[in-house]
């Protein structure tokens, strides 16, 4: 267990605490790597997107 560098797919980085085995740790970093944004990206993906879903949902519901 220990601190690691996490590059998100987005391009940002953050340090965090991850525990259980090195290659459990190794896994995730390269998920997360590849699949996921950093919370303020998908912050901000979350804040740009809602219109149209909400729109979407609306219009579904309908
Ligand atoms: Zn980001």
């Amino acid at each position: 267990m220990g601190k690691c560098t996490l590059q998100y797919q987005c391009g940002h980085s953050a340090t965090v605490w991850i525990f259980g085995k090195a290659e459990i740790r190794k896994s995730y970093l390269e998920w997360t790597c590849q699949n996921e944004a950093c919370p303020a990206c998908r912050r901000e993906a979350i804040a740009a997107a809602p219109r149209e879903s909400l729109t979407a949902a609306v219009a579904t519901a309908k």
